[in-house]
């Protein structure tokens, strides 16, 4: 079972910024920048082009509802997009609020206390639709 299957299953806890039947966008627990959020298909599926298109399309349709809200939400020059998955086997996009290039090369890393943790998926959270 993935991280992100035991984050759906309510086992270990996330901040949450969008849910719906068949996915989940909750803040990246080492965060790129400020805002930084993965969405996830509930179902566990190792690679995003292993998805069916359909479950595909969905997920980028739901992705593209959630950078919308970081836009509202997250002070930056734009969203940007990124799959990787090498270190969780479990498909997420990562939506990642860019101010400059590093911002989505994966080296630089911001710290953010608990307390920033839920208010940043609070303020996202409000302006999802
Ligand atoms: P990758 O699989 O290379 O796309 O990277 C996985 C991402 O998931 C990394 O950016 C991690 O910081 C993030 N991550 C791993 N575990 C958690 C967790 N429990 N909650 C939130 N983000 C996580």
């Amino acid at each position: 079972m993935s991280v992100f299957t035991k984050i759906i299953e309510g086992e270990i806890p996330c901040y949450k910024v969008a849910e719906d039947q068949h996915h989940i966008a909750f803040l990246d627990i080492n965060p790129n920048a400020k805002g930084h959020t993965l969405v996830v298909p509930k179902k566990e599926v190792n690679k995003v082009f292993d998805l069916e298109k359909e479950a595909y399309h969905n997920l980028m349709d739901f992705s593209y509802r959630v950078a919308k809200a970081l836009e509202k939400s997250v002070a930056c020059k734009r969203v940007g997009l990124s799959v990787i998955g090498l270190e969780v086997p479990h498909v997420h996009v990562h939506l990642v609020p860019l101010n400059n290039m590093k911002d989505i090369q994966f080296t630089d890393k911001v710290a953010l206390t608990k307390d920033e943790f839920i208010a940043l998926a609070a303020r996202i959270s409000s302006e999802f639709k």
